[in-house]
């Protein structure tokens, strides 16, 4: 064994328990005694998450035996001085099924390096070995999918030895291994792999691979207009898409070479049955993921580079990370002919029925979401709509504004591409061979007016630091859109947002200013009467509420901490709250 690697042997110890046993080795350890630490949060997910709390045993031993080892704090160990190398022996729990942890059963194992491998302190630019033991008593016909670089001799998709060049590689290749559905295309000289852990019947996964395809070759022409070289290219062979199904879920992290997505069964299309509505919210996530390759693998935050994993990060910049990714993602679907022009319109007039909805886009900037998403946007409670803004949605629409700002101000010539491109030349194309050290903080403004000859400072300031709603009326006149908006029920509502309960109907937000928050509603009330009839769930209560007109004062029941309580509440009429987008002229 090279002496200079430090080596995580993965051992699928326990299915049925969900435990890992890992052994990691450590070939030259401090002198003074080691120390070693698990990430707090995952990259990409700006949320503490604790994943120490998931090591259920430990314990240290050098060439003479077991020596000392003593937790410090929540995620970090001390070991004594060791003789020669220093092991560390650990079991790993892993039953949390999203993408970004563990989960092992008798059916597969998932697993982000963040949830199983220890980073030794101050060794963390030596290179890695991943060592994956084959079980013996199950999942004989078990294949192993990531894009981690192979070690020598190992086979494709075999277990054995996989490499990586320093602990942040290591943790930034998650691992599947078990009997999921494959396919693969090519983009552009480069190979791509979907892989689908989950039963689904009938899969077409033809179409999917069709698919993905236009969306990847469409955003590496954009990037690459010219080499039309993919972007991971400089960590990988291949990009892998890890693709959980379930029933209920959605959501995706991103990875330098490949990306962990979580699915509803019913968004994948199927050989029978032409795809639903759901498969373009499943091909967003696709084409968001993979857009994430370039900006914030490679493109990324100057406090990004390089990440610390044992506390929060705080950047105002993720409206440029996750915004200007959320524009892309859907516009990426239609410039690829996955959808067309009426449907992508439907997607975009979602994003503004959520942007507009509450009051919080009033108190909160996009940038300031951004550092606080930590503690806030991560964090989201009943009062989130009324007190705070989605640097994901608004930032999406806000990056729409500066691309048909750019267009209009340059006669089409320039726009938001020629700043992708601009970031992309200059930090993200050579990030992992050393020569950028990511985006400061302020520098928006400069790099946009580098990248297309335009001054947006005023523009950037007010809507991405400032709270003011972006006029999008007017900015969609010039290039012949109309944004409408209509009530989406024909009755006064209540201004809540509800879901139905046992006995009643849950207040899950009295949104600030609507006719529920004066009349004294809150969230948690259950309402189960209006002017003393039941009204137990939605149905009743549309209903109820259709026999009266804006104006009139009803009486509404509810239980808070079981006691029952009484509201006087005045109707005002209906909120237009659904956004339509249409082209009403050809410019
Ligand atoms: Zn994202």
């Amino acid at each position: 064994m090279n002496n200079n690697f430090i080596q995580y042997q993965v051992n699928l110890a326990d299915p049925s328990g969900h435990r890992f046993h890992i052994l990691l080795t450590v070939p030259q350890p401090n002198p003074a005694g080691q120390t070693l630490s698990l990430p707090a949060w995952i990259p990409g997910s700006y949320l503490i998450r604790d994943f120490a709390r998931q090591i259920e045993t430990i314990q240290a031993y050098d060439d003479s035996g077991l020596i000392t080892i003593n937790k410090t704090d929540s995620n970090t160990w001390q070991c004594a001085p060791a003789q020669g190398s220093l092991h560390i022996e650990y079991t790993v729990y892993a039953w949390d099924l999203s993408v970004r942890g563990a989960h092992f059963d008798e059916t597969h194992a998932f697993f982000n390096g963040t949830s199983l491998f220890l980073c030794v302190t101050d060794q963390a630019d030596k290179p890695c070995l991943l060592d994956l033991k084959k079980p013996v008593s199950f999942g004989t016909d078990w294949k192993v999918y990531t894009s981690l670089p192979l070690h020598q001799d190992t086979e494709e998709y075999g277990f054995g030895l996989y490499q990586a060049p320093n602990y942040d590689a290591l943790i930034d290749y998650p691992v599947e291994i078990g009997t999921p559905q494959v396919t693969r295309f090519n983009a552009y000289g480069a190979e791509h792999e979907f892989v689908i852990t989950g039963v689904v019947p009938g899969l077409d996964l033809n179409r999917i691979a069709f698919d993905a395809h236009k969306i990847c070759a469409t955003q590496i022409e954009l990037f690459e207009p010219e080499t039309r070289q993919a972007p991971f290219l400089d960590s990988a062979q291949k990009y892998t898409f890890l693709t959980m199904v379930t029933g209920d879920g959605y959501g995706g992290l991103e990875h330098r070479a490949s990306t962990a997505l979580m699915i509803n069964r019913k968004d994948l299309p199927t050989i029978d049955n032409k795809p639903g509505d759901g498969y373009a919210n499943f091909l967003g996530l696709v084409s968001h993921e993979y857009f994430h390759t370039w900006n914030v693998k490679r493109i990324k935050p100057a406090v990004f580079a390089p990440y610390d994993l044992n506390q929060p990060n705080f950047t105002e910049l993720l409206w440029v990370f996750e915004g200007f990714t959320s524009y892309y993602d859907d516009m990426m679907l239609l410039r690829s002919a996955v959808i067309d022009e009426k449907r992508y319109f439907e997607l975009l007039a979602r994003n503004f029925d959520h942007v507009l909805r509450g009051q919080g886009r009033f108190k909160q900037s996009i940038a300031a979401s951004s550092f606080d998403a930590w503690t806030r946007y991560y964090k989201q409670d009943e009062n989130s709509p009324n007190a705070l803004v989605s640097y994901y949605t608004k930032g999406a629409l806000f990056a729409m504004a500066l691309d048909l700002e750019l267009r209009w101000q340059t006669d089409n010539a320039k726009g938001l591409d020629d700043v992708m491109r601009f970031m992309w030349d200059q930090y993200g194309r050579g990030f992992y061979q050393g020569q950028s050290q990511g985006i400061a903080e302020n520098s928006m403004p400069d790099i946009i007016e580098q990248a297309t000859g335009v001054d947006l400072s005023e523009f950037i300031q007010c809507y991405a630091y400032g709270t003011e709603d972006i006029p999008f009326h007017d900015i969609f006149a010039r290039v012949g859109i109309s944004l409408n908006q209509t009530t989406p029920d024909p009755f006064p509502g209540l201004d809540i947002r509800f879901k139905n309960d046992t006995g009643g109907i849950r207040i899950l937000t009295a949104y600030e200013n609507g006719v529920a928050h004066k009349a004294g509603l809150s969230a948690g009330d259950l309402i189960i009467a209006i002017d003393g009839l039941r009204s137990s769930n939605e149905d009743e209560l549309k209903n109820l509420l259709a026999a009266y007109q804006a104006g009139q004062t009803i009486t509404i029941h509810v239980f808070r901490r079981d006691e029952l309580r009484q509201f006087k509440l005045t109707l005002k009429a209906p909120k237009a709250t659904k956004h339509h987008i249409e082209r009403i002229a050809q410019v």
